[in-house]
């Protein structure tokens, strides 16, 4: 498969990382000069320690028995993310809901399929984006009854608190070109900002070395149809953003 330039973008970042190391390891060792070869011969370790695919494998492991909120002891299922880990577009939501929570996979509700849908009309996959939340384990309202449907909450400041890290892990692993929040939690919570989301919705902004888009949470679009339009002229401009790179 022909890959396209950003694809290669990351490709020669991945490669000048890796070299950086090895020139870090030789200095480290003493030598003060290095010949150069046809190839760089890098331990099967060092290659796999910068692959984003076992970096958030390793990651997810950690994070299996995570109980460092209250809402890991009601979870069924730890909800990572899911989608490809060398995405240029990654979309974070606020947390998992009763769907996500028994299968342990984000967004495959209602709201989940409406995603997919918007993906799709991106002339995208589910696979070529990465998709997680801010919180990994399903915020409700009785943590007595987790089969219940309905009911739902949005995480509070302490579970965001405890839990945000790794969603700014994952990024830092992805390296997404943008990532688009979904709904007020998400948006809010990564800026860290109290602005209400019709006001941020629309405008990119900066997050680190990537471009962030606020937009409405698919769940609101099922409750309100009219805000589709909003949604969509907000992933023309993503898309926008993408083909001048
Ligand atoms: S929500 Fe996050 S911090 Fe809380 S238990 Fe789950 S993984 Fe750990």
């Amino acid at each position: 498969m022909k890959k396209d330039k950003n694809q290669m973008k990351k490709e020669y970042n991945e490669i000048l990382t890796l070299t950086g190391k090895y020139l870090e390891q030789k200095k480290e060792q003493g030598e003060r000069q290095v010949y150069l070869s046809k190839e760089i011969k890098l331990s099967q370790k060092e290659k796999s320690s910068t692959v984003p695919e076992n970096l958030l494998a390793k990651l997810e492991k950690k994070l299996k028995n995570c109980r460092k909120c209250n809402l890991g002891e009601s979870r069924t299922n730890l909800v990572f993310g899911a989608g490809n880990p060398r995405a240029w577009l990654m979309f974070v939501g606020e947390g998992p809901g009763h769907d996500e929570d028994m299968k342990g996979l984000p967004f495959i509700g209602r709201a989940g399929k409406l995603l997919t849908n918007i993906i799709e009309a991106m002339k995208m996959k589910r696979e070529d984006v990465y998709i997680a939340n801010i919180v990994k384990c399903h915020p409700m309202i009785d943590p007595g009854q987790p089969q219940k449907r309905g009911n739902d909450r949005p995480p509070r400041p302490e579970e965001i608190a405890q839990c945000k890290p790794f969603l700014l892990k994952q990024i830092e692993i992805i390296k997404p070109e943008v990532i688009c929040t979904l709904g007020t939690h998400a948006t809010q919570s990564l800026l860290e900002i109290t602005t209400p989301i019709g006001v941020l919705r629309g405008k990119f902004c900066s997050f680190g070395n990537c471009k962030l888009m606020p937009t409405y949470h698919p769940a609101a679009l099922l409750r309100n149809s009219n805000l589709k339009k909003f949604v969509w002229e907000d992933m023309k401009k993503i898309m926008k953003e993408r083909s001048k790179n």
